[in-house]
């Protein structure tokens, strides 16, 4: 029996990894094996020890890995599967690519970071404490990577092919539809549909910014499918957010603060810059310096400028008119670590965009322990904050925070702006699945908290009539 082993964003919204198995075989030998998405555990430290547990087979018998996009929870945990001996195609759309080689150096490097700290100040229980994977090693895995552009169906083995549909995610994020031809004993040919990451649906005004165009790819047909439930408890608010976010930059001026805001540097950071130069150019908010300050951002936006056959109508109009966001007067981009310093100088009112978005790593700490203890100041969150990061406890409302060790008093006002998500919510996940033109046989829900998958399982079930489980971890399911 071909079945699918859920080995990683079950039960949680991070460490995506789908292992398909067309034979019945661990080892895949009379079949295919195959992994959709390698990502990395992240937030809780219960879940991000299981980076360090190897996956339940051997990965040189894994024949390739579909990756879906290049979020880290998604794609982070490649640099270890080819660090253990895989060795097959990555297959991945072409941006996806390009954002692929440079999230993952910097993982490595981040890796790198946290493992030298920990040796420095003796806070980890190993010694000397190692880097899940270096930047080498993450930029060792790169040539595997194969370019399969959206549509094109790749025949991996015989038999068993896929093809990308578009996700409307982030830049390059696809579905993954994998069809496995008649297996023998008289059953006909199985599709199957692993969704990645769902994109929104609705349009600019209650989703702006979108740098991709809207909307999942509607009239799938699938027998089994593997989709994400990040918000299935959830809508998001159906209002613009540029008068919110106009208001909160002009009340924090006022009182003479500066706005920090942690947001990835890929895709939430080039949206939310073309934003704050639309509010600025029509004098909605006042124009203050505005920093980028994310090694990752400068390639990240020269990219993002190279790969407009994926721009939503609004992106390029955006594009068209303000052309690169490298060349804004106002707006700095901070590469080295002395620029960054500089920034921490700034006794101005302004703008610091850092990463990581969850407050997990990078610059973004040094711009909170500095500013997070002045009230004057704001801490605007544009992204899901997932339990157990520094992220989500800040805009938990904690009165303390610990960075670098060190317990950091949190009297900047914290704020959140929910419209700037990437993810389908309720509402929207439910409009698409509403164009499926058959009822999957199964359904099961992974890249979830256990209350939102279980609350769109119900929904799911009440509302399409569809045969709904929620994936556990290590569990395996057959198919065939
Ligand atoms: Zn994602």
């Amino acid at each position: 029996m071909a079945y699918i082993q859920f080995l990683g964003a079950a039960g949680t919204v991070t460490g995506s990894k789908h292992l398909l198995n067309t034979s019945g075989d661990i080892t895949g030998k009379t079949g295919v094996q195959l992994l959709v998405d390698c990502g990395l555990f992240q937030g809780k430290k219960e879940w991000r020890e299981r980076n360090w547990q190897n996956v339940p087979l051997s990965v040189k018998e894994i024949d390739c890995l579909i990756l879906t996009h290049a979020h880290l929870d998604h794609c982070g945990w490649i640099p270890r599967l080819v660090k253990q001996g895989f060795r097959g195609p990555i297959y991945a759309t072409p941006s996806t690519i390009d954002l692929c080689s440079i999230i993952l150096p910097d993982s490595g490097h981040l890796q790198e970071e946290d493992a030298e700290f920990h040796n420095k100040f003796k806070t980890s229980k190993h010694d000397p404490a190692l880097p899940l994977y270096t930047m080498e090693e993450a930029l060792e895995c790169l040539q595997y990577f194969q370019p399969i552009v959206f549509g094109l169906t790749k025949e991996i083995a015989r038999g068993v092919s896929f093809r990308f549909v578009h996700a409307a995610h982030i830049l390059g994020s696809s579905m993954a539809e994998v069809t496995i031809d008649s297996m023998g004993g008289g059953s006909r040919s199985k599709r199957l549909l692993f969704t990645g990451d769902i994109g929104r649906m609705r349009d600019q005004h209650i989703a702006p910014g979108k740098v991709v165009y809207s909307g999942p790819e509607a009239g799938e047909t699938a027998d089994i499918v593997v989709m994400e439930s990040t918000y299935g408890n959830r809508s998001h608010p159906t209002e613009d957010p540029r008068p919110a976010l106009a208001d909160l930059i002009r009340k924090t001026v006022a009182r003479g603060g500066s706005l920090v805001v942690p947001a990835f540097a890929v895709e939430r950071t080039q949206k939310f810059l073309f934003m704050l130069k639309e509010l600025m150019e029509s004098d909605q908010c006042p124009r203050v310096p505005v920093y980028c300050d994310s090694p990752m951002a400068i390639k990240a936006v020269e990219i993002f400028m190279k790969h407009t056959e994926e721009y939503s109508d609004e992106t390029k109009r955006l594009v068209a008119k303000h052309g690169s966001p490298l060349h804004w007067p106002g707006f700095t981009f901070a590469q080295t670590a002395e620029e960054s310093k500089k920034i921490n100088d700034s006794r101005f009112p302004c703008v610091i965009i850092s990463s990581s978005g969850m407050v997990t790593g990078g610059r973004i700490q040094h711009h909170l322990i500095q500013r997070l203890p002045d009230p004057r100041n704001t801490v605007l969150f544009i992204g899901f904050q997932a339990p157990g990061t520094r992220g989500f406890i800040i805009k938990s409302g904690a009165s303390e925070v610990k960075i670098f060790g060190q317990m950091v008093p949190i009297r900047a006002q914290v704020t959140a702006l929910e419209q700037f998500s990437d993810h389908a919510d309720t509402p929207e996940l439910m409009e698409w699945l509403r164009t499926f033109s058959n009822m999957p046989k199964s359904t099961y829900l992974v890249h979830g908290e256990p209350e939102a998958a279980a609350q769109l399982r119900d929904t799911m079930a009440k509302e399409l009539g569809w045969k709904v489980q929620i994936a556990q971890w290590m569990e395996k399911v057959e198919f065939a």
